[in-house]
């Protein structure tokens, strides 16, 4: 009877101990705690003086201690699959007990602690597989009672789901953290149009995301059929640092590295080893000459275009390479590493027709600078030469028709000089130094050019209301320049806005800044059209305007000036309503601001 009852204590008190045993090990997703959990349960169960959590890796078929309680040093151990207790737990399947230590024929003394005379093992098994066993030991023999042995059973079993779900966890964590370093690294590479930093970003990205001592990355060219190498970098922390980079420049004929010319044509990455005995001689060669143990050819391979969905180019490769020690290259690793080529790829791509761009548009200014210059004065002598013919053949001897002509021609001169004036005005604010720069008072200056208008706004019924601040607003600048800029803006208004229009100039100042504007009741620039207005040569034409003639070439001028000045010039507008271009411009120090 008492038997009995001290039984169904036991029972009830090794049931709450699992209900706790599954709490904690539920609750925690963390690999260590759930070992740790797992044989501090284990322990203060069974009255054992010492234990480890022994992990067992099928493919290489090692058993190590992944945590070890009651030993005096910290215990990193490994222990024999063919000789020794736990490998014959895992070898049989079956929790071994062991009473008598010492007669154990697969026991070797260096496997327990000295004072050890009774241990058990027992395997952990996972979906069918054992994954590791738990070692417990003890100085008294009878330690490990049936009892105490089931115990152990059952927490295997629960541990070895917990162990499951933390790797689970682990896993995804570990995948959460390589999409994050790739986007960051991605970010980092189309954060800059320059080459050489794409190049230089790209090289690092691909060594810090797949933790490798050196990248190389080398241009393909088709045409020749070659690569050549553009960039090379080394971690700072890779050892061997004596050894030599890659050249930059270096060229290798394809033909000569069939390693090379298989990413290049299947646009998947590979890896190999410096002593697999299949690698080309020329490869081979590099990988010695600079240490290299492990290479990964990494594809960089653009994706296509929204222009041209068949543009898919291998601009080039990437070597992905680690001379500490050996690397085994997995299916993660390359995944990661291909689609960090293809952000390297279209990185490079951009940075191409960056340059591209870049160019041209320094030609064209050089162009034009020198057109203007070399115009502006054979159309002056051509002009005055035919107004003298005019002249000397006398006016009313010509027919209609006649007189038609010359005004064409008249009208054709006038449009060649505004443009070539308005070339060269830019060109010399441009190039103008700030040296000469003055104190100007504001309020005179928009005065002046309001005035100056009225004229040509009276030509067109338009009103022009002037709204000026009480105070005399004064900024540093060339009054020459920004005469040019509110003017610009007036004759703009006055030219978009049809007849009998209404435009409004105001000047404020808000902390240190001045503020101007024009607006116009006027045609309106449409929104997709306004980011390009401040553009060289760029004229809106929006419906109405077509017979308005124009440059294309104020705008421009006004942002070269403000932006000079240290001010920005914007645009708010609507098609058919209107426009209000304004500009602010710092203010002078200390003066009425
Ligand atoms: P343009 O010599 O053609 O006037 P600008 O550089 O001064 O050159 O202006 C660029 C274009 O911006 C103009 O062609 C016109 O389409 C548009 N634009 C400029 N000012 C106005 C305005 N006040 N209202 C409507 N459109 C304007």
């Amino acid at each position: 009877m008492m038997d009995l009852a001290g039984n169904l204590t036991e029972q009830l008190e090794e049931l709450k101990m699992f209900q706790r045993v599954d709490q904690e090990l539920g609750a925690t997703l963390d690999f260590d705690n759930v070992l740790m959990l797992t044989m501090d349960w284990a322990l203060r169960r069974t009255g054992a003086a010492a234990g480890a959590f022994v992990t067992f890796s099928e493919q290489d078929e090692q058993l190590r201690s992944l945590v070890a309680l009651g030993y005096p040093n910290p215990r990193d151990k490994t222990w024999q699959l063919n000789r020794s207790i736990i490998g014959r737990a895992v070898r049989t399947r079956q929790s071994q007990i062991v009473t008598d230590l010492a007669s154990d024929p697969d026991h070797l003394p260096e496997d327990a602690l000295s004072e050890t005379r009774a241990a058990v093992a027992v395997p952990i098994e996972l979906r069918g597989k054992v994954i590791g066993v738990i070692w417990l030991e003890s100085e008294i023999p009878d330690t490990f009672t049936a009892a105490n042995v089931a115990f152990v059973q059952r927490l295997a079993q629960r541990a070895a789901i917990a162990f499951d779900h933390a790797r689970l966890y682990r896993e995804a964590a570990r995948q959460a953290d390589e999409m994050a370093s790739l986007y960051t690294a991605s970010r980092m590479i189309s954060a800059t149009l320059e080459r050489p930093q794409v190049l230089a970003t790209a090289a690092q990205a691909l060594a810090t995301t797949l933790r490798v001592s050196l990248v190389v990355i080398a241009d393909y060219c088709k045409l020749k059929d070659e690569i050549e190498i553009v960039h090379a970098y080394r971690l700072a922390t890779a050892r061997r640092a004596a050894a030599v980079l890659p050249q930059i420049g270096s060229v290798f004929a394809i033909e000569s590295l069939p390693e090379v010319r298989y990413t290049i044509e299947t646009q998947r990455s590979c890896s190999y080893t410096v002593n697999a005995r299949t690698l080309s001689e020329t490869l081979r060669n590099f990988m010695i000459a600079h240490s290299v143990r492990s290479l990964l050819i990494v594809p960089l391979v653009t994706s296509p275009t929204a222009i041209n969905m068949q543009q898919i180019d291998t601009v080039g490769v990437a070597l992905v390479m680690e001379s500490r020690h050996d690397r085994y290259f997995s299916e993660e690793d390359r995944a990661l590493a291909e689609a960090l080529g293809s952000q390297i790829a279209s990185a490079l791509r951009q940075a191409r027709l960056y340059a591209e761009v870049r160019e041209l548009e320094e030609i064209k200014s050089h162009m034009i600078r020198m057109a203007s210059h070399d115009l502006r004065n054979p159309l002056g002598v051509a002009m005055s030469y035919f107004d003298l013919l005019i002249e000397s053949l006398g006016e009313q001897n010509f027919s209609e028709a006649q007189k038609r002509y010359i005004q064409r021609i008249n009208n054709a001169h006038q449009a060649m000089r505004t443009l070539i004036t308005d070339l060269l005005t830019l060109e010399k604010v441009e190039s103008e130094r700030e040296g000469i720069w003055q104190e100007i008072d504001f309020n005179a200056l928009v005065s002046a050019e309001v005035e100056a208008h009225r004229a040509a706004a009276d030509l067109r019924r338009h009103t022009i209301t002037l709204q000026l601040p009480a105070n005399t607003l004064y900024v540093r600048g060339s009054a020459a320049q920004l005469r040019q800029a509110i003017s610009n803006l007036m004759d703009n208004a006055i030219k978009y806005t049809p007849d009998g229009g209404l435009i409004q100039v105001r000047l404020s100042a808000k902390e240190r800044r001045l503020l101007f504007e024009v607006q116009d009741n006027g045609y309106g620039i449409s929104k997709e059209r306004q980011d390009r207005l401040f553009s060289l040569f760029y004229r809106a034409r929006e419906p109405g305007t077509d017979h308005i003639t124009g440059t294309g070439l104020g705008l421009s001028l006004v942002r070269t000036v403000i932006e000079r000045h240290g001010g920005r010039v914007w645009v708010n507008s609507e098609a058919g309503i209107g426009s209000i271009f304004s500009f602010w411009l710092p203010l002078a120090q200390n003066l009425n601001a």
